[in-house]
């Protein structure tokens, strides 16, 4: 694994991109044998474009930096419970819908449900 900066035109700025080691054969066909990129500085705005640096959706790249755990101080939390695997947990915010929980390594769509007197985060998928 290692880490290189790029110029990130979306950002404006120098991010850091690490490359993955790609996964080790095992013999049968797969279609995952590039090295993934990951970018440690994603943020939630990134989502709702592409991604310069990769080609990729940016909300591939929130979803592949949350899984990693590389940077996980890069992400706003939200606590609710996590619809796939039921425990309460601090989910990691992708985007404005889309959160990982920490926990489970699912992606649930999320939404803040106002009860009046206070707001809380709800989770579905
Ligand atoms: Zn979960």
């Amino acid at each position: 694994m290692k880490t290189v900066t790029a110029y990130c035109s979306a950002c404006g700025h120098e991010v850091r991109l690490v490359l993955t080691d790609p996964p080790p054969h095992d013999g049968q066909a797969n279609l995952q044998e590039e090295a993934e990129i990951i970018c440690l500085d994603y943020h939630a705005e990134c989502a709702a474009g592409k991604c310069p640096a990769t080609g990729k959706a940016g909300i591939v790249m929130g979803v592949r930096l949350a899984k990693s755990h590389l940077n996980d101080g890069a992400f706003k939390t939200i606590r609710a419970r996590c619809e796939a695997c039921g425990q309460i947990s601090d989910l990691e915010v992708l985007s404005d819908t889309l959160a990982l929980c920490p926990l489970c390594n699912s992606t649930v769509r999320w939404t803040l449900l106002d009860l009046g007197d206070s707001v809380i985060a709800v989770t579905g998928r």
